[in-house]
């Protein structure tokens, strides 16, 4: 019988051990991880956007991108139809103050993808991305995924690593590394960075069928709230969210959405201070080369990493997982 360790229980964990699953339906696959729910896998908008990956991407590497975001794509849209997943589609639309020429590959990755001059933009925005996308609701999707692989066989172990050589210690042969910004200190990776993203969570509302985003903000509406994000801090000063970080993410939101005459304007007084659920913040494993997809051995042991994946974790989950595991 194979067997396999996993280390970490966030998206990229779970995702990988469910492929393993499928793979191999008679292997064990065991996932050790600190914690599975209070992670930042929970933290993520999960909306189908490649954004910002990192400062020193390799050359040509759109290529790769293209092809991860794909891979997922499809993967999301098998289960979209069924709710257990908690998939929605919406068009999205990306504002900016400045033209902007989108990579080549959003045109392949992104469904009727639109660049526009839009005059009736709120807050100084003048031109606007517009696209079919998915908001992937991470407190259903990834519970679901979890009891997937569970009822597949699956096994999951609490566990923190403190070195590499606990890690090595493991009695399975093949171990993926899907620890995200816990890459850091136990594999020593030097390009790893935690950026910060300050998220309110809102009662419920309904703001149409729409995703509204810039390069700093995010509203989208899931089951259980309506999500605003997300700052991207690469130099924080403190791990909390801090007030004014909420206050420049609140009115931020709201002048966007409630200035009336855009096509996704709501009704003013929408978005109010008391339906505040909660805060929360999240730190994306950045990866300045990008997220590590590769095969090492160590010992005896052969290690395959999966992690870095920045603010993108959710959305290449199907796509890095799947190379991931060619590499065996
Ligand atoms: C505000 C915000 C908005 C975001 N929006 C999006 C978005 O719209 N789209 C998108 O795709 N992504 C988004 N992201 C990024 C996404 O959340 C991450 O890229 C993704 O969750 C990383 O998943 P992961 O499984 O690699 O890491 P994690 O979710 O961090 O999981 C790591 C796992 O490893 C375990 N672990 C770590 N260290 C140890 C150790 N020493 N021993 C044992 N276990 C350990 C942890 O307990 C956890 O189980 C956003 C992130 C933030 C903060």
């Amino acid at each position: 019988m194979k067997n396999f360790a996993i280390l970490g229980g966030g998206i990229s964990g779970i995702t990988v051990g469910n492929i393993l699953l499928d793979m191999f339906p008679d292997s064990k696959v065991t996932i050790y991880a600190q914690e599975t729910r209070d992670i930042v896998s929970y933290v993520a908008s999960a909306q189908f956007y490649p954004i910002w990956l990192g400062d020193n991407l390799p050359e040509n590497y759109e290529l790769t991108l293209k092809r991860w975001f794909l891979k997922s794509k499809e993967e999301f849209i098998k289960r979209r139809d069924d709710v257990n997943y908690g998939i929605a589609t919406y068009r999205n639309h990306e504002l900016f103050k400045e033209a902007e020429e989108p990579p080549a590959y959003f045109r392949d990755v992104l469904s009727n993808f639109e660049a526009l001059e839009d005059h009736n933009l709120p807050a100084g925005y003048k031109y606007r991305f517009s696209f079919d996308t998915m908001i992937i609701d991470t407190w259903v999707y990834i519970p679901q995924l979890t009891k997937d692989f569970l009822n597949r066989g699956g096994q999951i172990v609490q566990r923190e690593f403190k070195s590499i050589a606990e890690v090595i210690d493991l009695d399975e042969p093949v171990i993926f590394n899907c620890l995200g910004m816990g890459a850091k200190p136990i594999f020593g990776d030097e390009y790893l960075k935690p950026v910060k993203g300050v998220v309110l969570r809102l009662k419920p509302v309904n703001i149409g069928d729409v995703v509204v985003s810039t390069g700093d903000f995010i509203v989208a509406q899931r089951s259980q709230d309506l999500y605003l994000g997300a700052s991207y801090d690469e130099n924080w000063e403190t791990a909390d969210p801090t007030q004014q970080e909420e206050e420049y993410l609140f009115d931020n939101v709201k002048e966007i959405m409630e200035t009336p005459g855009s096509i996704f304007s709501i009704p003013q007084g929408t978005l109010r201070k008391e339906n505040i659920i909660e805060r929360m913040v999240g730190f994306r494993p950045v990866r300045s080369i990008g997220p590590r997809v590769e095969k090492e051995t160590l010992g005896d042991k052969t290690i395959i990493h999966n992690y870095g994946h920045g603010g993108n974790g959710i959305i290449l989950s199907w796509g890095t997982a799947h190379e991931a595991l060619s590499l065996l």
